[in-house]
């Protein structure tokens, strides 16, 4: 069985070291990430290693105020539209979660990283989230 082109970890040894990475299709273009086996829009598991832009745009977001073991709440989680397509998820930083509203719809953001603590219960991996950080 081939071998995917960019594993998780990767595509994470590779954020921490400032390179934002994803997948391209060679079958029907578009672009994911994080990385995947196959295409999310034609099921094709023929894709290659792209650098991808770290901006984008908040589509929306959530206030989470009862969070996992180990995570300061409230904070904010918010599915971004990258400039090269693909929508991610991840943590919105400077912005303080009780006076978050519509203003942020739209906002431009640049993309980074968090790494998580050690989690038993996932085999003790440590975790990646990714960061947004509003443009002005
Ligand atoms: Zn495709």
């Amino acid at each position: 069985m081939k071998r995917y082109p960019l594993t998780y970890n990767e595509f994470k040894k590779e954020l921490t070291e400032g390179k934002f990475l994803g997948l391209r299709c060679l079958e029907c273009g578009i672009i994911i990430t994080p990385p995947i086996s196959v295409c999310t829009s034609c099921g094709s598991s023929n894709l290659e290693i792209t650098p991808i832009s770290n901006k984008g745009k908040t589509k929306t977001f959530t206030v989470i105020r009862v969070g996992p073991r180990g995570f300061d709440t409230p904070y904010i989680v918010a599915m971004m539209e990258l400039e090269d397509g693909p929508w991610v998820v991840g943590n919105v930083l400077g912005v303080n979660p009780d006076e978050a509203d519509m203003d942020l719809i739209e906002k431009e953001v640049s993309i980074g990283y968090k790494l998580l603590p050690y989690n038993d219960a996932e085999g003790g991996v440590e975790g990646i989230v990714l960061t947004f950080t509003p443009r002005n």
